[in-house]
């Protein structure tokens, strides 16, 4: 935790008030990633913990799981599934509705893309509620996978949240400022 990269990354996330809603601090990582040592910072710090874990998928979440995910997969030699919101995805697919604070959503994985067995990392740029994360795990020990963990960026801190993602570990880098 004494980790300066840590320090770096949360300085490179900006804070947007009021988007897209009232009342809404978003956390806009757009200029991490503008920022490539601090994006390697963060690739690198994933790829450290889970590099000797047996992962064999990860997993990302629509729509900035996708930014993070593909380059922590190639760098510890898993498959890369996206997890994509509902009718985008061709052939057969299975779902998993979640809560929203107002609503519902839905997330969608291709029948197999993840076979029964497989070790997977579920990665999003960051964790609220913990619904959207829980929809995930779903989908993959619905087709008989093992979710080792669930790794984040940013982790707001709703602890409530935490307790929706079922005792799986949950792995965040940095909270917000
Ligand atoms: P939740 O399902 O409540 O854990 O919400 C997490 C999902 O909503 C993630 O996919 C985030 O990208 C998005 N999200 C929720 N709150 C924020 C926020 N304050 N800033 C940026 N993204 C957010």
């Amino acid at each position: 935790r004494g980790d300066p990269r840590l320090k770096a990354i949360s300085d490179a996330i900006s804070v947007v008030p009021n988007f897209p809603k009232p009342g809404i601090m978003f956390q806009d990582i757009t200029t991490l990633v503008s920022d490539h040592k601090v994006f390697k910072h963060t690739v690198d710090i994933f790829v450290e913990r889970y590099r000797d874990m047996g992962i064999s998928v990860v997993a990302g979440v629509e729509a900035r799981g996708f930014i993070f995910a593909p380059p922590i997969a190639l760098a510890i030699g898993a498959k890369f599934v996206p997890l994509r919101k509902p009718g985008k995805l061709p052939g057969e697919v299975i779902s998993e509705a979640y809560e929203l604070e107002y609503g519902s959503d839905c997330l969608e994985m291709r029948v197999g893309a993840v076979k029964q067995g497989e070790r997977a990392l579920v990665v999003d740029d960051l964790v609220a509620t913990g619904g959207t994360l829980s929809a995930a795990i779903r989908l993959l020990e619905c087709v008989g996978a093992e979710v080792i963990e669930c790794a984040c960026v940013i982790g707001l801190p709703e602890v409530k949240g935490r307790r929706l993602l079922d005792a799986k570990p949950l792995y965040v880098l940095v909270e917000p400022r």
